[in-house]
């Protein structure tokens, strides 16, 4: 390794040979951002679908997406139709049954999330899925903040009553075609935000503040345009937090970007976190 073609690079001073791969192998970008998270101590992470895509978790509107091939789906993720059509519960549940996160397994993108908390600079994830993939990958469920819900979980509409998933599926599995709640009989679903349903203000205000308190916000496979969530990234440009957005789309948001890592999240992702990198 020559290591004296490092010095060509402005953050030099971030060379590490402890480190798996040395500033001199990163684009120059990627190097930067990592110098960046590393000086950082409260570090917020936003993350969408793209970042469980390489777990089998499909996104929604992409050319493979839940919606867009099956725009049945949708319906039943609108709130209104869900409320007013048993048929469209029973569908609802029976497409739960076969839903691929019950046997998705974090990725390396994840695992980079996990080692930024192993190493004390983790304020908080903000996450758009409901695949609840962070917290199996080892992330302190209280770090976790899904402003969407989650799927493994179910809640009354009526009585909120909140309880595992698991239950409902297996009374699904028994015969019934749309379980009613076991305290009050209304209806159940999973607890996550459907379309026309109002966000939990005290999840979207969590997001907000750890955002506001973060002096790294790290974007992640989000087109960032869903909003409020969205909105986690101008709040910490504003606060004076270096902004980093890792995508392999163009997003809403890039205009705030001092780092936009344009490319493979499984590969971007752990050379910030400097994980999965042999020694030299
Ligand atoms: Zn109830």
């Amino acid at each position: 390794m020559d290591r004296g073609h490092q010095e060509r690079h402005q953050d030099g001073h971030r060379e590490n040979s402890t480190s798996g791969m040395t500033n001199r192998e990163l684009p120059e970008d990627v190097a930067a951002a990592r110098a960046a998270i590393a000086g950082a101590e409260r570090v917020v992470v936003l993350t969408g679908a793209g970042i469980s895509t390489d777990s089998g978790i499909p996104d929604f509107r992409g050319p493979n997406g839940v919606w867009t091939k099956n725009p049945a789906a949708e319906k039943a993720s609108n709130i209104e139709y869900y409320l007013a059509d048993p048929e469209v519960r029973a569908a609802a549940w029976q497409s739960r049954l076969a839903s691929p996160a019950w046997t998705a397994t974090p990725n390396v993108g994840h695992r980079a999330i996990v080692e930024l908390e192993r190493r004390g600079s983790l304020h908080g994830v903000v996450t758009q899925n409901i695949d609840g993939l962070h917290q199996l990958a080892g992330n302190d469920p209280d770090k976790v903040i899904e402003v969407h819900g989650t799927v493994w979980f179910t809640r009354c509409w009526d009585c909120d009553d909140r309880r595992p998933m698991s239950e409902a599926l297996d009374r699904v599995r028994a015969g019934e075609r749309d379980p009613a709640c076991m305290v009050c009989g209304g209806i159940v679903k999973s607890d996550t935000i459907s379309f026309g349903q109002q966000l939990v203000p005290q999840v979207i205000d969590r997001a907000m503040a750890v955002s506001d308190e973060c002096d790294v916000m790290l974007a992640v496979g989000s087109t960032l345009s869903v909003f409020p969530a969205a909105n986690c990234v101008p709040l910490a440009k504003a606060s004076g937090a270096e902004v980093i957005i890792v995508n392999a789309e163009p997003t809403a948001m890039d205009h705030h970007a001092d780092w936009l890592l344009r490319g493979d999240i499984g590969a971007i992702l752990p050379a910030l976190v400097e994980t999965g990198l042999n020694p030299d």
